[in-house]
């Protein structure tokens, strides 16, 4: 008869002075039976193990490291062979690394990181790394963090454009009993919500390679009617009945202007999303990704590869839009950025470009 029964055993190698390296595990289980001449049943099993107590190390190598509240920060590092994971935190959001290369023998990473709007003082930033055995090391690393000032903005909300919206959003309010104006700020507040974190679920396995290359592109002919992190507040017959941030630009051109794609990219969402409308989003890798809103046509379909400038849709009115724009975000692991900066050849140039040029250097010594 087989008696089964689940233990733990913990093997300290300190206590145990093991040094670095392979050893063997060897676990011998006796029972009490004395059928075999006294000794009783006798089982051993021999498991292979490495014991590794040493951290992955981990050390910033681009210099000048400059990111605005709001904004995109890139740093390249180093680190030790043994490591599987690592990246940046920022306070307590985690922005992955990327090998530069595939065979990675170098231990040169990347990672894109973002200051979020709404950030407190200073944020803690540090660079972090595991290797297989769970060891983890922090380095902090310097940044110069620039601050922004956001600017302010009145949104009235008429009982026409609650007449005009709230037709589209029927699947999400028809079981709420309600007025016109509460089931408005359950869709600005909730939906909202749920909206964006499906954006940061969409995008959380992006292409570890760098899709995109040169300038990101902005709607042609386009008047910006809404800037990145403006604080919105929504008035309604003269009283203040919410608050919201604006996660990304409103561009506003002909009706049914046509949208390009701002870089190289791969189509990971195509459809409706809630107060965002009919929406495209693209893949740049290594965790950036753009996202076009409000669009009353989309000419592309989902996993379709993407170039700078082509068409992907027609601007519109869909969602909770109060006329014809694009609503245009770019997002850093799922963290909204400020898009002004992609659109900036000099910036791109003094943060992204210099330091990827870095690794090209690195590649021949
Ligand atoms: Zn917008």
């Amino acid at each position: 008869m087989i008696h089964e029964f689940n233990m733990t055993v913990d093997v300290d190698p300190k206590q145990l002075a093991l040094s670095q390296g392979r050893i063997d595990l060897e676990i011998r289980v006796r029972d009490y039976s004395r059928r075999n001449g006294g000794d009783g049943n006798f089982a051993f099993v021999t498991e292979k193990m490495v014991v590794d107590t040493i951290s992955p190390s981990i050390r910033a190598i681009s210099r000048n490291n400059n990111a605005k509240v709001g904004g995109t920060g890139l740093l390249v590092y180093q680190t030790s062979s043994d490591s599987v994971e690592s990246g940046i935190f920022v306070d307590d959001i985690f922005f992955p690394g990327y090998p530069v290369t595939k065979e990675n023998d170098d231990g040169m990473k990347i990672c894109y990181f973002a200051i979020p709007y709404d950030v407190k003082g200073h944020p803690n930033l540090f660079l972090w790394a595991k290797d297989n055995a769970g060891n983890t090391s922090n380095k902090t690393f310097y940044c110069y963090i620039c601050k922004k000032r956001f600017k302010n903005d009145k949104i009235k909300i008429t009982d026409s454009f609650l007449k005009r919206v709230l037709p589209y959003f029927s699947y999400y309010i028809q079981d709420s009993q309600g007025t016109d104006i509460e089931h408005f700020l359950r869709i600005n507040r909730e939906l909202r919500e749920k909206n964006n974190l499906a954006l940061k679920e969409m995008i959380s396995n992006p292409d570890p390679n760098q899709l995109w290359n040169g300038t990101w592109l902005r709607l042609k002919n386009s008047a910006t009617m809404a800037r990145f992190a403006d604080h919105r507040s929504y008035f309604y017959k003269g009283s203040k009945i919410d608050t919201k941030y604006h996660m990304g630009i409103d561009l506003a051109s002909l009706s049914n202007a046509k949208v390009g794609a701002c870089n190289h990219g791969l189509v990971i969402f195509t459809g409706r999303l809630g107060i965002y409308g009919m929406t495209v989003v693209l893949d740049h890798g290594q965790g950036l990704a753009s996202m076009y809103s409000h669009l009353s046509e989309i000419t592309v379909e989902d996993r379709q590869k993407v170039s700078r400038g082509d068409i992907i849709g027609l601007t519109g009115k869909t969602g909770l839009a109060g006329g014809d724009h694009l609503h245009f975000s770019i997002m850093v692991n799922g963290v909204f950025v400020n898009p002004v900066e992609w659109w900036d050849s000099h910036w791109i140039r003094d943060n992204i470009s210099r330091k990827l040029a870095l690794l090209k250097q690195n590649d021949n010594p």
